[in-house]
């Protein structure tokens, strides 16, 4: 049975995805990682979950669009697997056209493109616009083992996910830990208490790095909720005190810059961004977004 619980790990990732599936799914994302394997079971899921019908946790599992997802046979749904292959320009016109088409079960259509890094700048220009400005009903799933080898142009029309190997990921309890001092520090105000929190997060291992951006900025999605007034069980409960104290001391719109710059951050990072840069991002970036 499709599921996010049948997948191992990123268990930060996967909560941040599944309440983006019951909220506004972007239309575009691009996921990451080393595992291929792993890669393609994410993707599969999560086009489960764009295309569920359940009115509850997507995917489910259980109706007909999921099980048709399990069984590579659901009309919305096309994957695009050309394993190590270049992936041309005719493609991206063909998944175009495709696009153009209103879906044929339900209300959503899907495009999933494995090794997406392999999609030659004319097929990945040839996309661009796609990416940008789908039909409504239109999402697309890229996966890339190396994604620092696309376009910018393509990379920051998606929103990024990046899966972390399991035995280097910070357990959430862990990150969480790393993360109340930075969150705490965001609240007071205090850009000084911010770099020493960021410098001691500056020492993690650059994958378990990622992960526990990933947990801020489901914290961060937390602190929006509430400062926004909207009641809605925390993905991260551990930071349940911080985020709160966050959406005092911070608009939800200036939280919201704040979240879309760690996805920059994220993207800086998985290309080996310099310590010290990840550290005046998540001080005088972070304090500028906040409060000036
Ligand atoms: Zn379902």
């Amino acid at each position: 049975m499709i599921s996010f619980d049948a997948l191992p790990g990123n268990a930060a990732l996967k909560r941040a995805l599944q309440n983006a599936l019951a909220d506004r799914f972007p239309q575009a994302v691009l996921l990451s990682g080393d595992d291929s394997a792993a890669l393609a079971a994410w993707s599969d899921t999560l086009a489960a979950g764009i295309l569920c019908e359940s009115a509850g946790s997507r995917p489910c599992g259980t109706c007909l669009s999921c099980r048709k997802v399990s069984e590579g046979v659901h009309p919305d749904l096309t994957l695009i697997d050309e394993g190590e292959n270049e992936l041309k320009v005719d493609l991206a016109r063909r998944l175009k056209a495709e696009n153009a088409i209103i879906p044929n079960d339900g209300e959503r259509r899907v495009t999933i493109i494995r090794h997406a890094q392999n999609l030659n700048p004319m097929a990945q220009n040839a996309l661009l616009k796609e990416l940008e400005e789908p039909p409504s009903y239109a999402f697309f799933v890229l996966t890339a083992e190396q994604p620092d080898t696309l376009l910018q142009t393509v990379r920051s029309r998606c929103t990024k996910f990046a899966l972390v190997p399991q035995e280097e990921a910070a357990g959430d309890g862990e990150a969480a830990a790393l993360l109340a001092p930075y969150l705490e520090a965001i609240a007071q105000r205090r850009e000084d208490r911010m770099m020493l929190a960021a410098l001691a997060l500056e020492k993690t291992p650059r994958r378990a790095l990622l992960g526990v951006i990933g947990v801020l900025q489901s914290a961060l999605r937390d602190a929006i909720f509430a400062a926004k007034g909207l009641p809605q069980p925390p993905v991260v409960a551990a930071l349940r005190g911080q985020t709160q104290a966050l959406a005092g001391a911070v608009s939800a719109a200036r939280l919201l810059e704040l979240y879309d710059f760690l996805s920059v951050l994220t993207d800086r990072v998985s290309r080996n961004a310099a310590a010290a840069a990840v550290t005046c991002a998540l001080t005088s970036d972070a304090y500028r977004i906040c409060f000036l």
